[in-house]
């Protein structure tokens, strides 16, 4: 079959008081990696699809010892094997495109990747009966703020295609509910920032266009500045207000999430953040303070498509799966990143 296995001592082939096997497509990549680490720690089985366009084999192969699939969720025979040759009792969808101002010039790309490569990953869970899965959604969809902290009934009007290609995958998902019976949770992200707080695990864009990781490559020398994007905003020091959450809260939001809808949970939809907003300013001031680091600033125009301030409620997540975020503070999210920064690049 056309399935490359890197798998040498896959979790899921371990004793019968294994908890089921959850498939994690995107596995390979920032978020889903640490949630693939998350899964371990709480005793489930892990499949990883992954293509590899922009994930880190290394890290499956060296930190995580789980077996991957290289594929694409749009290669719906690879899939139709992939269920077939194992017994996957739900899915965690991360693969997908995520960069804001590339999907507003090159739209096709978003949707072709974030919705229909979705579609063609639930009809074959559909055909194959695994009615389970944990969608990576954003807080994107909701668009431009009316007012923050921002709740999940806020109405959702995205303002760029990455935001509708979520979107649309949430609307999809309600109707394969109705159709189908195929159970989801979306959790719409604010800021996803730090690392591993054992460095297993960081963050490694290419390109990378994220705040922190930017800011602490220019911390680390290998950047020479950090560009503030706008300094006029409607915002105490003029700069975009964001909620950062920490990655490894994150991924344990996600197994809360798996355990929910294997405990017969109906479909929802989730917000995770801190509920604290820091301006870019802000960000950087810590960031100095973390790494003891002269950071060059210079200040640039708007991005476009930025909100000028992004807050969510986790109240729902908090009531609903017990969620708790255990590093909810900047300090610890910029010191773990740090440190990840210092072993990737330094
Ligand atoms: N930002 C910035 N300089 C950069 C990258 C980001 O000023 O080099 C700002 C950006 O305009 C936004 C905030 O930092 O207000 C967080 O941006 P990021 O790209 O990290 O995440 P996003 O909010 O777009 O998901």
């Amino acid at each position: 079959m056309a399935i490359v296995s890197q798998a040498s001592s896959s979790v899921s082939q371990a004793s019968g008081s294994q908890k089921p096997t959850i498939l994690v497509t995107g596995g390979a990549g920032y978020i889903g990696s640490h949630a693939v680490l998350a899964l371990q720690q709480a005793g489930f089985g892990v499949v990883v699809l992954d293509n590899l366009s922009y994930g880190h084999r290394e890290l499956l192969d060296e930190e995580l010892k789980v077996e991957l699939i290289v594929g694409d969720t749009n290669d719906r025979p690879l899939l139709d094997r992939l269920f077939a040759t194992h017994d996957i009792a739900a899915v965690m969808h991360f693969a997908a495109f995520i960069n804001v101002g590339e999907s507003v010039n090159d739209p096709g790309k978003y949707y072709r990747n974030n919705v229909l490569g979705t579609l063609t990953l639930l009809e074959a869970m559909t055909a194959a009966n695994v009615k389970k899965l944990v969608f990576s959604s954003t807080c994107a969809t909701y668009g431009i703020p009316q007012a923050v902290p921002i709740a999940e009934d806020h109405p959702q009007s995205p303002i760029n295609p990455y935001g509708t290609s979520k979107l649309m995958v949430e609307q999809i998902l309600a109707d394969f509910d109705v159709a189908y019976g195929l159970k989801s949770v979306c959790f719409r992200y604010f800021n996803a920032s730090g690392a591993d707080p054992l460095s297993r695990l960081g963050e490694d864009h290419s390109p990378e266009t994220h705040l922190i990781p930017l800011v602490l490559l220019t911390a680390l020398g290998k950047r020479d500045s950090i560009s503030v994007f706008g300094t006029d905003y409607p915002t105490p020091d003029g700069t975009c207000i964001r909620d950062y959450i920490h990655v490894s809260d994150l991924a344990n939001a996600h197994v809360l999430g798996v355990k929910y809808l294997l405990e017969n949970g109906k479909s929802d939809a989730f917000n995770l953040g801190n509920g604290n907003g820091f301006s870019v300013r802000e960000v950087i001031d810590a960031a100095k303070q973390v790494t003891g680091r002269e950071i060059k600033v210079v200040q640039c125009d708007r991005r476009p498509g930025d909100p000028p301030a992004l807050v969510g409620s986790s109240a729902k997540a908090q009531e609903t799966l017990g969620w708790h975020s255990q590093y909810a503070d900047l300090n610890s999210i910029l010191t773990h990143a740090w440190n990840w920064h210092q072993k990737r690049h330094g």
